[in-house]
Formats: C-alpha cells, sequence, structure tokens
C-alpha cells in the first residue's frame, strides 16, 4: 500500500492499537517515512465505516450532556466556539462573505456565522444530524455527497473543523475546496497532531487516533506536503488548548486508569500545551490557516 498523501511506497508499521470505543477491534497505524502522514490499516471502506460511529451517537454528532465528559465536551464547545467565530471573522476585517463549513455537525458553527452576518452553507454526512441541525437552528444542511457539485469561486472561507482525518476521498475534496474557494479566501483545516507531546506520551492510547473513525493521522510537515501539492500553502497554524486536556482525559479512560488518571490528564495536557505555547507546530490539535499559491509562486 503506498502513502496516501505522498505516494511513497513501503509505509512502516508505526502503532498497533484498537477501537477502544466501540468495536475493539485491533488496527495498524502506518507512517510514510517520507512526508511523515500516518493512516489506518485496514482502511474500512466508506460502506463499511458506518458500523463505526454506532456508538450512543458520535459525541460532536449529539446533544447529549448526561455524563461528565459529556457535559465537558459541550462546554468546552460552547467557548470554542465562541473564539472560532471571532477568530473566523478577524480573517475579514471590515468585509464578511460566504462560508462554507464541511462537517457541520449539528449546525452550531455554521449557525453561530450566520448571526454574525455571513452567508453560510453547511455539509454533513449523516441524514440524522442534518435533521437535527433544522430542529435546532432551522438551518438546511446539504448531504456531503453534494460537495462536487458546488460553486466555483465562491465562498471566502470553507471551515473544515476535525473532518478531515475522517474524509475517505482526501485529495478530490481538498480539489473541490480550491475549486470553490475565492483566489484571496481562506481553508481553515482543523486536525489532530500526532506529534504533540500528548500522542508521544500516550501512544496507542493516544484518544485522537480514534481508530478507525480516524483514517489518516497528520503531522505538520504532512500536512503542508498534502495542501502544498493541490495548490495552497499554509498561512498559520494555531494551537486548540483545550483539545489536550480532552483528549488526555479520553486517552487515560481508555487506559482504565481511574482516579489518578484524572488528575494525570490534567498534567499531561499541561504540558502538551506549555510546548504548543512556545510552537504551534507541537499543539494537540492545530487549526491550520490555509490560501491558494499566490500565482508567482508557480513560476
Ligand atoms: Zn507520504
Amino acid at each position: 500500500m503506498n502513502c496516501p498523501v505522498c505516494n511513497h511506497s513501503k509505509p512502516q508499521i508505526a502503532i498497533e492499537s484498537q477501537d477502544f470505543s466501540l468495536t475493539q477491534e485491533s488496527f495498524t497505524i502506518l507512517h510514510c517515512s517520507h512526508c511523515s502522514v500516518r493512516f489506518t490499516s485496514p482502511l474500512p471502506s466508506q460502506e463499511a465505516i458506518g458500523t463505526y460511529y454506532k456508538f450512543i451517537e458520535y459525541i460532536s454528532h449529539t446533544d447529549v450532556k448526561e455524563g461528565w465528559m459529556n457535559r465537558l465536551y459541550h462546554t468546552v464547545r460552547t467557548k470554542t466556539l465562541a473564539q472560532k467565530t471571532k477568530w473566523v471573522q478577524s480573517l475579514f476585517t471590515g468585509h464578511k462573505g460566504h462560508l462554507l463549513d464541511i462537517g457541520a455537525g449539528t449546525g452550531a458553527f455554521v449557525h453561530a456565522m450566520k448571526q454574525k452576518g455571513w452567508k453560510v452553507t453547511g455539509l454533513e454526512p449523516d441524514a440524522s444530524t442534518r435533521d437535527k441541525a433544522f430542529e435546532n437552528y432551522k438551518i438546511h444542511l446539504q448531504s456531503t455527497a453534494s460537495i462536487h457539485e458546488l460553486p466555483q469561486n465562491e465562498f471566502e472561507v470553507i471551515s473544515m473543523w476535525h473532518v478531515l482525518e475522517h474524509v475517505h476521498a482526501l485529495k478530490p475534496y481538498l480539489s473541490q475546496c480550491f475549486k470553490s474557494l475565492k483566489q484571496n479566501g481562506r481553508l481553515i483545516i482543523a486536525v489532530p497532531n500526532y506529534t504533540s507531546f500528548d500522542a508521544k506520551y500516550y501512544k496507542k492510547y493516544w484518544a485522537a487516533y480514534d481508530l478507525p473513525r480516524h483514517l489518516y493521522h497528520f503531522s505538520p510537515k504532512s500536512m503542508a506536503t498534502l495542501l502544498n501539492e493541490l495548490g495552497f500553502e499554509i498561512v498559520s497554524l494555531k494551537p486548540m488548548w483545550y483539545d489536550s486536556f480532552y483528549v488526555s482525559l479520553l486517552s487515560e479512560k481508555y487506559m482504565q486508569s481511574g482516579k489518578i488518571g484524572t488528575l494525570r490528564a490534567g498534567i499531561i495536557g499541561l504540558i502538551s500545551n506549555l510546548f504548543a505555547l512556545k510552537d504551534a507546530s507541537k499543539a494537540s490539535s492545530i487549526i491550520y490557516e490555509v490560501k491558494k499559491q499566490s500565482v508567482q509562486d508557480y513560476i
């Protein structure tokens, strides 16, 4: 199997792990020595992947607030939603535009941007989640199947919050983003970073590997390789400060380490953030601000 990003042959086995949250099935994480992307093996097909999302319901797709982990997730989501909205707007001071959110979930981000005066379009693969978005915000999300019907040169911002690692058609999606994004627009991609301190500490238990729902595991280097090949360039990297804590807590849960684990998660999350404070490319999860390469870059 060749690397899904750079097509280099002979990926190495990096980690043997499993689906801790649902099936307990074993999976291998392969590592490309050339571009440093990691990917899940065997890779469940698009038809088979649905089975792996059928636990209680995937947390970001529900508004379930039972259990302290869920409550924490939703508290953090409310906080980060405000930050995301403010930050995306700050990229376009003085004017608003059309936002496309791919993997819109229950619609919280598109709703928040709409309230700030943006025109919004949201894509979401799951029909019942789209219904939920309508129930919550009266927003009609479209199926992600319609991605290749999107208009060209239309959007000021295209966002993918923790989505790219789930997408089978990695390059076709990004190519479509390239076509649909305006020349001076911004593509915003948030993905976990396996080169973070918390990932290195938890190894096979690192919850953001989330096997096999996460098909790819990105490093900043592999993101640059992938995006450059498709005509993009990275403008900036921003750490997602809460993710280190949340992912560490979940990793401790998978290790079944009890109360001491909760305490340790706080410490590991904090250390991870201290590294990220010095260097955003070390963050547990990174928001990549991406633009189209300027014309002179091609020459
Ligand atoms: Zn590669």
